[in-house]
């Protein structure tokens, strides 16, 4: 039996249990979480709200020792993480790989920006005698204990010690995990991780608690609760906007920063196309289908010219998506949502959908492209939106003008992929700068995957990609969503 991870140690009160689910034997797994109980619950409450004082006053030097000694806690279980992540998520372990070391990089990088980098006097204004006006100093420090919910194609990175923790806890805020309900032991054990790390030092052990549960209770009572004073979730779109409904309930409003889904579209300009047929169907084969699309950053929708040479890499680009592995899904929900939402995207246009063929094992995504046209995509709202998993929109265009108009009609994006020669890129900065006003991040003839962990990323981009464009999931300058200034002036 797991219990709840609150000061320090491990609770076994719960309310009743529950059990993950092995996507690739199709089978629960036979081990038992405890969902908290409403005294767990108001420990892990209270407890992040007592040691915030400590913690937000406490050193970035002495934070970042402790990101690094979370490193050094999970390395050492890198192997059991392994076996665990694998059994509750159907990915392979070269994905455990890259995503753990991604985790570690991100970890790493935050580390020595709060040696290196992070400033918490923002700026000095000095006084001015002859006027009589005051000197400021203006300084940065933590929001307030931050509630995180994790989202489960990525069960590390973007989960209990993903970005959303890290740049909370380098803010000096105190973390209260929702525990993704589809990877409970992997949680479990980074949050012992985390736990481990903590006692290490002399921070209070009320900055780190997680909690599990297999409804929308738990979410609820944390999200209206006083003491929490912002929240970051990563997940589906519905998931966020349940949470911002919640939010906008409470009477002190605080920020969710809401990092949710999106079809990252494509845009294939005539040019280069025929140079690059072989090179862009590729990448972009891989791009839509690796680790079965389950990305926020897959690219969904592909913009492609009506001509023969448009014709001829959307031939090229089926044949090769066919082609690819297929990969179990994390769920059978995300399998059961998966295979629905390719039946309504089709019913919605009425155009032609190309499905590897063939009986594959339970949960295995059958990798698909749905053939329609740009009229279809300007008469619906609903073409648009996020379908999770290996399958994307072909929209054939045949003027700028038309373009311009499916950029207009495009919900808000985390990324946009432009492939185009250097004199197209030049020729249509009106059409760029207008999906600049869509997207947070613009991809010159490259695929949307794989987003770079550094300073300079941006991840995020206008609603409903996310709740808030201001800001980036990814990187060190997600550190601000949990900062805020204030002004000493004398
Ligand atoms: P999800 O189903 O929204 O779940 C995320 C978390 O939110 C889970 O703990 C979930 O609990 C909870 N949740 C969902 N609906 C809720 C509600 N109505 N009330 C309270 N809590 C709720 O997302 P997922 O399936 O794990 O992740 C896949 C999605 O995340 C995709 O859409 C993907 O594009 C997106 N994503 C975005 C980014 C990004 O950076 N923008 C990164 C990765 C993934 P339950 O499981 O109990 O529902």
């Amino acid at each position: 039996m797991f219990g709840n991870q609150i000061l320090g140690s491990v609770s076994y009160q719960g309310i009743r249990h529950f059990s993950s689910f092995d996507p690739t034997k199709n089978r629960e797994n036979s081990e038992h979480f405890l969902c908290a109980s409403d005294e767990e619950i108001e420990i892990a409450l209270q407890s992040a709200s007592i040691s915030f004082d400590s913690f937000a006053q406490s050193t970035p030097q002495k934070r970042s020792l402790l990101l690094l000694q979370i490193v050094a806690e999970l390395i050492e279980i890198q192997e059991n993480i392994k076996h665990i992540y694998c059994k509750e998520s159907g990915l392979s372990t070269d994905r455990f790989f890259i995503e753990f070391n991604r985790t570690i990089n991100q970890l790493r990088l935050f580390a020595s920006f709060l040696t290196n980098s992070y400033l918490e006097i923002q700026s000095e204004t000095p006084e001015n005698t002859d006027l009589s006006l005051p000197k400021l100093i203006k300084k940065r420090i933590g929001i307030g204990p931050v509630l995180v919910f994790g989202a489960s194609n990525f069960p590390l990175a973007y989960s209990t010690i993903g970005g959303d923790t890290v740049s909370a806890l380098a803010a000096g805020c105190p973390v209260i995990v929702k525990a993704h309900p589809f990877q409970p032991e992997t949680s479990y054990l980074v949050g012992n991780a985390i736990q481990k790390a903590i006692s290490k030092t002399d921070f209070h052990p009320g900055i780190f608690s997680q909690l599990f549960d297999d409804s929308y209770d738990l979410a609820k009572i944390l999200i209206q609760d006083s003491r929490v004073k912002a929240v970051g979730f990563t997940g589906s779109f519905s998931g966020g906007n349940a949470l911002l409904e919640l939010i906008n309930k409470r009477e002190e409003p605080i920020p969710l920063f809401a990092e949710m889904g999106s079809s990252n579209p494509v845009f294939i300009f005539p040019e280069l196309l025929k140079e690059k047929l072989d090179k862009w169907s590729t990448i972009f084969a891989k791009s839509i289908t690796n680790d079965a699309g389950q990305f926020c950053t897959k690219p969904g929708i592909f913009f492609v010219p009506t001509n023969s040479d448009g014709r001829e890499f959307v031939d090229l680009l089926t044949k090769k998506v066919l082609e690819e592995p297929s990969f179990t899904m994390l769920h059978p929900k995300i399998f059961n949502a998966f295979e629905a939402k390719k039946r309504e995207r089709l019913e919605e246009c009425s155009g032609e959908l190309i499905e590897k063929k063939g009986d594959l094992v339970p949960c295995m995504a059958k990798q698909a492209i749905l053939i329609s046209s740009i009229e279809s995509f300007l008469n619906s709202k609903s073409l648009q939106k996020e379908v999770f998993g290996p399958f994307a929109l072909i929209l054939y265009y045949s003027t700028k003008a038309e373009l311009a108009s499916a950029i207009d009609h495009l919900d808000g994006q985390l990324t946009a992929s432009i492939l185009l020669s250097d004199e197209e890129f030049v020729n249509n900065q009106d059409l760029i700068f207008k999906l600049s006003q869509k997207v947070g991040r613009i991809i010159k003839n490259g695929v949307p995957t794989g987003v770079r962990v550094c300073d300079n990323m941006h991840h995020g981009g206008p609603f409903p990609a996310t709740t808030d464009s201001r800001f980036t999931a990814v990187g060190t300058d997600s550190i601000h969503r949990f900062t805020r200034s204030v002004v000493f002036q004398n």
